[in-house]
């Protein structure tokens, strides 16, 4: 297994443009794929919290009313050293989180494309002017909201944090982050950049320590205008009770359960190759990886020969040996694995491949799954209804297609979707019954700058990426003059 030096990197907090020491007791950074303590980082509470959205607030006049297009000058300096610095950035994503170095890379390149789309798109925030009486003129303005406190997972912990700051920064919004407590350290690199990029002192500011006390602080708060938020279903709802009394702009990127539907007409090579694929990224811990995976009965077996195959492939390892999979967050994501396992396997879901923890040897330490094919899973069991966040395959037969577009449904999620099929009727039926914010045919693509992405239902609201996502950090302001 590869050994590495972690590369030099801020442990502080960073507020009012300068980094501070937190005020409570430091956290240890794990990698892993060795269990082994990275380094500490600081972490404040209360205090800090306080302070940063103070700073965000100060800084608020003169950012949203500078020029947009020297915003966006600002947001392609940063894109320049995201890129520049794309190695660092990578590997200590990779030590810290765990994926593969190489989708650690990719994440970095998304990174750079969103703050360069969003630096343009910032500069065309468009308001209107409305066909009026003679006597007035119909104006709709649309201004930056305000303050935005920003709570992001660690399954994508450079990403999720670029793609809430750039679509606000570019809107003329200030940020408060609070990054997830297993990878603070992409987050802290991130800062590094801002502020060597030159941005304004209080534009982006980032908090690390107790979440409940920071994510309860910075929803109740009423300089805070919005709160973004992405993680579990569970925590979205908490948030979202305490921003309700101060009535903010909320938006929740939460859970999901994504089916995968293979239908007999399908290109079969396509669907697996990409199914394959789509569900190793990551290592399953994402929340649009397909979870479902239903296949129509006269393809089953052979699909499944052509899935076991696939999988038997996959290898698993340390991220910067660049395996195609690499460990799990932590124990506690091994256990909801090994947990939704037993449940499966003790009501008749039968292991193809895999199916186990993998504790000895290089994988001792680490905290790793083997890739696992899943036959014969049906409703009562847990695999079908919870969110898996690992690297299980779980099969399920079809015969009708609209059976199968209910039984896709039979979820409180609805983030993605995707289907495979030739048929035009069939495509077009599918995609306009599926109860999901995405839906991927032929394709798993969903995540694009240019593209909004987001779910419904007990997946959230609000949309990150695209032209919607910068409308989410405005308000419209309706302006009439008379004239006459
Ligand atoms: P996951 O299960 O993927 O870890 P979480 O919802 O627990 O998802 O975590 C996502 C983000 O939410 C992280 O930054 C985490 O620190 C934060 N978080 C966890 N609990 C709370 C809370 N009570 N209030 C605000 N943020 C929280």
């Amino acid at each position: 297994m590869a050994k590495k030096d972690l590369p030099q990197v801020e442990t502080r907090l960073y507020i009012n443009g300068k980094w501070i020491e937190g005020s409570e007791d430091k956290r240890p950074v794990i990698n892993p794929a060795t269990g082994e303590t990275l380094i500490e980082v600081h972490q404040g509470g209360e205090k800090e919290t306080n302070t940063a959205i103070e700073a965000a607030a100060a800084a608020l006049p003169t950012w949203s009313a500078m020029a947009p297009s020297e915003r966006a000058e600002l947001m392609n300096k940063m894109a320049d050293l995201v890129e520049e610095d794309a190695e660092r950035l990578a590997t200590i994503m990779t030590m810290e989180q765990g994926k593969p170095l190489s989708q650690a890379k990719g994440e970095i390149q998304t990174n750079v494309e969103n703050l360069r789309w969003n630096a343009a798109e910032g500069q065309r925030v468009m308001g209107e002017i409305i066909p009026s009486p003679a006597t007035n003129q119909w104006q709709v303005r649309k201004q930056p909201v305000g303050v935005v406190g920003a709570i992001t997972p660690w399954n994508f912990p450079s990403n999720m944090i670029v793609r809430k700051i750039s679509p606000a920064i570019a809107a003329g919004c200030t940020v408060v982050l609070k990054p997830a407590e297993d990878t603070p350290l992409s987050a802290l690199a991130l800062m590094e950049l801002f502020d060597k990029a030159g941005f304004p002192e209080g534009v982006v500011n980032i908090l690390l320590g107790d979440a409940a006390t920071i994510g309860e602080i910075l929803s109740e708060s009423d300089t805070v205008k919005k709160i973004t938020f992405t993680g579990s279903t569970e925590v979205g709802k908490t948030l979202n009770e305490q921003a309700a009394p101060t009535l903010k702009k909320v938006s929740m990127e939460l859970g999901g359960h994504a089916p995968f539907i293979i239908f007999p007409d399908a290109d079969l090579e396509l669907a697996v190759e990409t199914l394959v694929e789509t569900k190793f990224g990551n290592n399953g811990q994402v929340c649009t990886s397909p979870n479902r995976i239903f296949l129509h009965k006269d393809i089953k077996d052979k699909a499944t020969e052509m899935i076991v195959e696939k999988v038997k492939a996959v290898t698993v390892g340390n991220g910067l040996d660049d395996p195609t999979t690499g460990p799990l967050i932590n124990q506690e994501g091994v256990e909801k694995v090994v947990e939704q396992m037993e449940d499966a396997t003790a009501k008749g879901a039968k292991v193809l491949v895999g199916g186990s923890e993998m504790n000895e040897g290089e994988y001792a330490n680490g905290f790793f799954f083997e890739p696992t094919v899943l036959d014969g899973v049906t409703k009562d069991m847990d695999i079908f209804y919870k969110e898996t966040f690992g690297p299980v395959i779980p099969l399920i037969e079809f015969d009708d297609e609209e059976q199968v577009i209910e039984d896709a449904n039979d979820s409180e999620f609805g983030l993605a979707s995707y289907f495979f099929a030739t048929n035009i009727h069939t495509i077009d039926n599918v995609s306009n019954k599926l109860e999901y914010g995405m839906v991927g045919v032929n394709d798993t693509e969903i995540s694009n700058s240019a593209t909004p992405f987001g779910g419904i239902k007990h997946s959230g609201f609000g949309r990150e990426n695209g032209t919607y996502g910068v409308e989410e950090y405005v308000v419209v302001k309706f302006v009439t003059i008379r004239t006459a």
